[in-house]
């Protein structure tokens, strides 16, 4: 009993840390990364980029603040998940990290074979081919991990393009009127 308890702990906290930490780097950081920011865009959209690059495996510190700055999203929710699962915690964190390579294969030619493409249309899971949509069109297929995302993604980028562009718009007419 008290093993099926702490196997049903540690799925939970697995499920619990991808789901939210994808949810918190989406909407918090990677949507308004887009439509703000230009680190992002240069870092991980990019011309020229290796597979190494989008990997997060290489020195270079942009790449590397670029990544840890989605990661840190996942690493929110850790002293609380610890508490229900270390274990799923850690796997948790480890199969983020291996999502995060495994989505940028794409680069090196990858195809992910149909039986595994299944089962991620099935459960929601980005594949490489899907999120390289998204390399190649930032507007496009949001939602790192889970693609169920990318809706509401849309939408929170449409808004926040058009505060951008109200904000703009003030902007101007105040350098106009001084
Ligand atoms: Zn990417
Ligand atoms: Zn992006």
């Amino acid at each position: 009993m008290e093993v099926i308890l702490e196997f049903t702990k540690a799925i939970a906290a697995i499920f619990l840390l991808l789901l939210l930490g994808d949810c918190i780097s989406t909407f918090l950081y990677h949507v308004p990364e887009h439509v703000f920011g230009k680190f992002h865009t240069i870092v991980h959209h990019g011309k020229n980029r290796n597979f190494l690059h989008y990997a997060v495996l290489t020195r270079n510190p942009f790449v590397l603040l670029d990544g840890l700055l989605g990661a840190l999203s996942y690493f929110l929710f850790t002293p609380w998940l610890w508490q229900l699962s270390a274990v799923g915690t850690i796997i948790g964190l480890l199969l983020g990290e291996f999502h995060v390579v495994w989505r940028h294969v794409s680069i090196l030619k990858w195809q992910t074979p149909q039986s595994i493409k299944s089962v991620c249309d099935f459960l929601f899971i980005t594949t490489p081919e899907r999120h390289w949509l998204h390399h190649q069109n930032a507007f496009t297929a949001y939602g790192d991990i889970f693609s169920f995302y990318d809706y509401p993604a849309q939408k929170w980028l449409t808004f926040l393009r058009v505060v951008r562009r109200r904000y703009r718009q003030i902007h101007k007419s105040k350098q106009l009127t001084a």
